[in-house]
C-alpha cells in the first residue's frame, strides 16, 4: 500500500484520491492534497459531467476533523466547468458544500457537538477559535433553514421568552404536534406576532390551523383571532393557574403588610404552601391551611376558592364546566377580596377561550417542555447578547428542521 492510499484509508477520505501530503510539525498542521475520485468535473447544481474551462492557480483549503490534536486541511485547486444549463461554474467538490470552507464531516461534528455542549468546548475539541466556530455555526444553521418552509402546521402555541438581562424578549411559535420551534422573533408585542403570520405562513396555511394556544396577552389573542379564521383559541391552562396563584399571593402580601409583628409569625412560610396543588399537599400542609380559618380569614377564603377552582380542569363536558365556572365566579365575587375579583373579571372576559380546554385538553405543556430545553441552552451559554445567536442555538436543538440531517448521509460520522 502506498503512503497516499494509507492516508486515504486511515482518515476515511471517501470519494477522493490523495495525491500528496505535507506535515507542519511546528504548527501541528497536516495538509493533504486531494482530488475528486473519477476526475470530478461535475456541475454542482445538476451533477452533469461538463467540460473544463479553467483551473485555479492557487490551492483552496477545507478544514477537516482534527487527528490527535493535529489540524487537517484538504487542499485542492478547483476547476471551472461549462454546464450547458448553468453556464460557467465551479465544479462540485464531493467532500464539502459549495463555497464552504469546511468539509461535510467537520460541519456534522460541529453541529452535533454544539447541540450537547457549549460552543467553547466544541471549539476546543475541533481545534479552532470559538469566534470562528460561532461564525461557521451561524452560516450552517442559516443555510439549512434558508429554503425551508413550515409544513403541516395544525396546532400552534405562542409564548414569550427573555434572552438577556434587562428585559429583552422574544416571541416563540411552536408546532405543538411535533413539539418543535418553528419561528422566533424579536419583541413580544403585536408587531412581532403579526410579522410571523405575514412572513412565515401562506393564506392556505393560516386557514389550516385548527388549534392555537397562548397566554392572556392581548397582542397574541388578537393576532390569532385575526389571522387564523378556523382556529379555536384555548388559553393556556398553566398561565391561568399561575394568574390565580398570583392573586392568592397578592392577598397574602396584603395581609402581611397589615398584620402586626406578632401576627406575622403565623403567616410565615405560607407562600409556597398556598401555591401547592391539592394533590401534592401532605396532611400536615392541609392542617396548617385549615388552621387559617381562625387565624386569617381572608387568606383562608382565597385559598378555599383556589382549591375549588382546581376542579374546573377535571370536567369532561363543556356544559358542566360552564355551570361550574358560573357558580365559582359568583361565589368568588362575593368574597370581596380585590385580587381575586380581578382574576374573576379576567375569567369572565375570556370564558369562551377557556372552555374549549374541556373538549380539547390543549395546553402549552409541550411548549413548556421545549422551553426547559431552551433554558438549558441559555444557561449553558450564560445568556446571549444577541437574539440571532440564541435563535441559531434554539433552531439547532429544538427547531423543526433537523439540521445535522441536512448533511449527506455518508458524511454523518464523528
Ligand atoms: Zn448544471
Amino acid at each position: 500500500m502506498t503512503v497516499n492510499k494509507f492516508i486515504r484509508k486511515l482518515l476515511k477520505l471517501k470519494e477522493l484520491v490523495v495525491c500528496g501530503y505535507e506535515l507542519n510539525e511546528r504548527k501541528r498542521q497536516l495538509l493533504i492534497f486531494v482530488k475528486p475520485y473519477k476526475n470530478g468535473c461535475r456541475c454542482p447544481k445538476c451533477d452533469r459531467r461538463c467540460k473544463i474551462k479553467h483551473q485555479l492557480r492557487f490551492y483552496r483549503q477545507w478544514l477537516d476533523l482534527p487527528v490527535y490534536g493535529c489540524q487537517v486541511e484538504l487542499c485542492y485547486r478547483p476547476r471551472e466547468v461549462l454546464c450547458p444549463t448553468h453556464g460557467r461554474i465551479q465544479e462540485n467538490m464531493p467532500w464539502a458544500d459549495n463555497y464552504s470552507r469546511i468539509t461535510y464531516r467537520f460541519e456534522f461534528a460541529m453541529l452535533i457537538y454544539c447541540q450537547i455542549m457549549t460552543q467553547k468546548a466544541a471549539a476546543m475539541l475541533l481545534h479552532i477559535a470559538p469566534s470562528t466556530l460561532s461564525d461557521m455555526l451561524h452560516r450552517a444553521v442559516t443555510r439549512a433553514r434558508e429554503n425551508h418552509r413550515i409544513r403541516d402546521l395544525k396546532k400552534i402555541g405562542i409564548d414569550e421568552i427573555s434572552y438577556c438581562k434587562g428585559h429583552k424578549y422574544a416571541t416563540i411559535v411552536y408546532d405543538l404536534k411535533k413539539a418543535r420551534v418553528v419561528w422566533i422573533g424579536k419583541g413580544k408585542g403585536g408587531e412581532t406576532i403579526d410579522q410571523f403570520f405575514a412572513e412565515a405562513l401562506s393564506d392556505y396555511q393560516k386557514r389550516h390551523i385548527r388549534w392555537a394556544t397562548c397566554d392572556m396577552s392581548r397582542a397574541y389573542i388578537t393576532a390569532i383571532e385575526t389571522h387564523c379564521p378556523n382556529a379555536t383559541l384555548v388559553l393556556d391552562r398553566f398561565h391561568i393557574v399561575k394568574a390565580l396563584n398570583e392573586a392568592v399571593d397578592e392577598v397574602r402580601k396584603q395581609q402581611w403588610r397589615q398584620a402586626a409583628p406578632d401576627e406575622r409569625k403565623a403567616l410565615k412560610g405560607l407562600r409556597w404552601l398556598l401555591f401547592k396543588h391539592s394533590s401534592k399537599r401532605s396532611a400536615n400542609d392541609t392542617r396548617i391551611l385549615r388552621a387559617l380559618n381562625s387565624g386569617n380569614r381572608r387568606i383562608h377564603r382565597a385559598w378555599v376558592l383556589k382549591d375549588e377552582f382546581e376542579h374546573f380542569w377535571d370536567y369532561k363536558t363543556t356544559w358542566a364546566a360552564e355551570r361550574f365556572l358560573k357558580r365559582w365566579t359568583t361565589t368568588a365575587l362575593k368574597s370581596r377580596i380585590e385580587p381575586i375579583r380581578d382574576f374573576v373579571k379576567m375569567i369572565r372576559k375570556h370564558s369562551h377561550r377557556i372552555l374549549p380546554y374541556i373538549g380539547s385538553r390543549l395546553t402549552n405543556a409541550i411548549a413548556e417542555g421545549v422551553n426547559r430545553i431552551i433554558k438549558i441552552i441559555k444557561n449553558r451559554a450564560s445568556g446571549f447578547r444577541h437574539l440571532n445567536a440564541f435563535s441559531n442555538m434554539i433552531f439547532l436543538t429544538v427547531g423543526d428542521v433537523d439540521i445535522p440531517e441536512q448533511i449527506p448521509k455518508r458524511f454523518r460520522a464523528i
